[in-house]
């Protein structure tokens, strides 16, 4: 909501409220899917809404991206092809793009004008959307996983909150798609919500997580644009936990982190001692 200069986005069920004071509305319209907005603010810079709820600022999209590649990346042991659905801001696929090893990324966004969007105000976030090793198809990935089968060896979800168009991509039944998409030591990760506003009962998200994925946990880190600014991250796989970093990768990890401005090793091997409040959020 704007009013007197400031933009205000309104939790899900309306009791709580986070502000930005707007220096000028750079864009705004009405996709088939949803409205899109970027507004210039003081505080976090150019900042991207979808129907009002804060995407990807300057100040901080390379929290969320890098986490959500380099942690399955460093953790995996082949990692040829990667699925991303969602993420039509490019940030993840930028990360993953780092990685000289992976052949293939699939970005599967239902919303083609946010690819566009994205492109015109935050190039920094779509810089490897040109990559030749980076497929863009504009479709529904819940749809989408149905027919794949043993394919990816990580698949991110970097979806928009469990609504409308972007809900079934919460569900056990998706979930276990994923599951049958990903290769035999396969990893998905996904963006599980603030456990302290807790709009979206997150531990039914990690009971679902749980009925398809052996390995299923959880880690924090701080998204200052998101309602509540301690932001969930989910890691599931078929057969590693998020601390068994792949030895062969170190050196390439500790080769990528000096450019990085979030992600490195000590944090990664950090993130995974949650505290009881998280663990019984997620039903631990
Ligand atoms: N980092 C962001 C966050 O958590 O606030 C997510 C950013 S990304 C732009 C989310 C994208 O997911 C949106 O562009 C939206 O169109 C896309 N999306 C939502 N549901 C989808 C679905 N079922 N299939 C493919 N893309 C979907």
């Amino acid at each position: 909501m704007l009013k007197d200069g400031w933009f205000y986005e309104r939790s899900f069920h309306e009791t709580f409220s986070m502000g930005w004071k707007v220096k000028k509305v750079l864009h705004s319209e009405q996709s088939k899917y949803q409205k899109i907005d970027v507004l210039e603010t003081d505080a976090v810079g150019k900042l991207l809404l979808l129907d009002g709820k804060t995407m990807v600022s300057n100040l901080d999209e390379f929290v969320y991206h890098e986490v959500m590649a380099h942690i399955p990346y460093a953790v995996s042991r082949k990692c040829e092809k990667v699925l991303i659905i969602g993420g039509g801001d490019g940030g993840v696929v930028r990360e993953f793009a780092k990685h000289e090893s992976i052949k293939q990324i699939d970005l599967v966004e239902i919303d083609e004008r946010v690819i566009e969007v994205s492109k015109e105000f935050f190039p920094e976030c779509t810089s490897a959307l040109n990559d030749k090793r980076v497929n863009i198809l504009a479709q529904d990935g819940f749809a989408f996983i149905k027919s794949k089968k043993n394919e990816y060896d990580i698949i991110i979800i970097d979806s928009t909150d469990p609504e409308d168009f972007a809900s079934g991509l919460f569900t056990s039944e998706f979930y276990t798609d994923v599951y049958n998409a990903l290769t035999d030591e396969g990893i998905m990760m996904n963006q599980t919500e603030n456990p302290f506003l807790d709009e979206w009962d997150i531990k039914s998200i990690y009971t679902n997580m749980r009925s398809s994925f052996p390995f299923v946990q959880s880690f924090t880190a701080p998204m200052s644009i998101y309602p509540g600014v301690f932001w969930t991250f989910g890691f599931s796989s078929k057969k590693y936990m998020g601390t068994n970093i792949n030895p062969e990768k170190r050196y390439e990890m500790q080769k990528i982190e000096r450019d990085l401005k979030w992600y490195n090793l000590d944090w990664h091997r950090g993130a995974f001692l949650i505290s009881n409040f998280h663990k019984k959020k997620i039903g631990l």
